[in-house]
């Protein structure tokens, strides 16, 4: 209740469920989004959570965002980073282009978001941060070798800065969701969206407010003495 949040990615998915569930309970949301302007206009005017266009594969856009964001809101008390991108593709068809967009969008922007919003969290001797990672940054996944890279490069950030910004009131913790119903899955077959649900022991996707619950969660009061943690909300399939 009453915190300052900024979420990225706020225009759809797993982040609009953030949005959603961060103003119902009562706090001050700012959202990040990057193309999608009806979308996250939508959001906005649903939740009363204020957009910010920015594209956060740019580490200016990302350093500018924040500065924004703490101006809009007098501070930043919660940060999930929850923008993301993903990419089917073999490994060895994998371009040098997609390796750094995957890269600084799914592991940089995260880093420079942290680091700006850490600054202000650190005098203020309290913050959260939240990150959306990825069952497959755990496991690993086939064709997906540099989304994996990148989601793995975000659970090793979690663990270490836990340490670093808990003398600081500060937690730091990651989410590693499984198949969640988004459009980040639109592509996938019938038969794959079968398969998966097979291999997961819930027998089911997951929704974005499987996820968005454990965002809140980790973001309440009663989850103080948790940090540096990597939590599946992913129906038991990376078990
Ligand atoms: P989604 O529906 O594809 O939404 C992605 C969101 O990220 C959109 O709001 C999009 O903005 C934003 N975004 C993408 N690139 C951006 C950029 N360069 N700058 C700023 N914003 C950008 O994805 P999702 O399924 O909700 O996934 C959210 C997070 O969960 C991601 O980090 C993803 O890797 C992770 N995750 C998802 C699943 C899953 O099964 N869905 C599983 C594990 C982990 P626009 O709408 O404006 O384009």
């Amino acid at each position: 209740m009453d915190k300052k949040v900024l979420i990225t990615g706020g225009s759809r998915g797993i982040g609009a469920a953030c949005v959603r569930k961060f103003t119902e309970c009562g706090d001050k949301v700012v959202f990040i989004y990057r193309s999608r302007e009806e979308d996250a206009k939508k959001i906005s005017e649903e939740t009363g959570a204020f957009a910010i266009r920015a594209d956060l594969s740019s580490p200016k856009e990302c350093i500018e965002a924040v500065k924004k964001v703490a101006e809009l809101m007098g501070g930043i008390d919660v940060l999930v980073n929850n923008a993301g991108i993903a990419q089917f593709s073999l490994f060895t068809d994998i371009t040098e282009e997609d390796w750094n967009r995957m890269l600084a969008v799914n592991l940089s922007a995260p880093f420079y978001l942290s680091r700006e919003a850490a600054k202000l969290m650190i005098s203020e001797k309290s913050g959260r941060i939240i990150n959306i990672s990825s069952m497959w940054g755990i496991t690993g996944a086939s064709c997906e070798v540099h989304y994996s890279a990148a989601k793995a490069g975000l659970i090793g950030m979690t663990k270490a800065l836990s340490k670093e910004l808990g003398p600081s009131g500060i937690t730091v913790n990651c989410i590693a969701p499984g198949v969640i119903e988004t459009e980040m899955n639109a592509h996938l077959k019938d038969e794959d969206i079968d398969a998966l649900k097979e291999a997961t022991p819930l027998c089911r996707l997951g929704t974005p407010d499987d996820v968005a619950s454990l965002a809140l969660y980790l973001a309440s009061d009663v989850a103080s003495f948790i940090t540096g943690q990597i939590i599946a909300a992913d129906g038991g399939f990376a078990v």
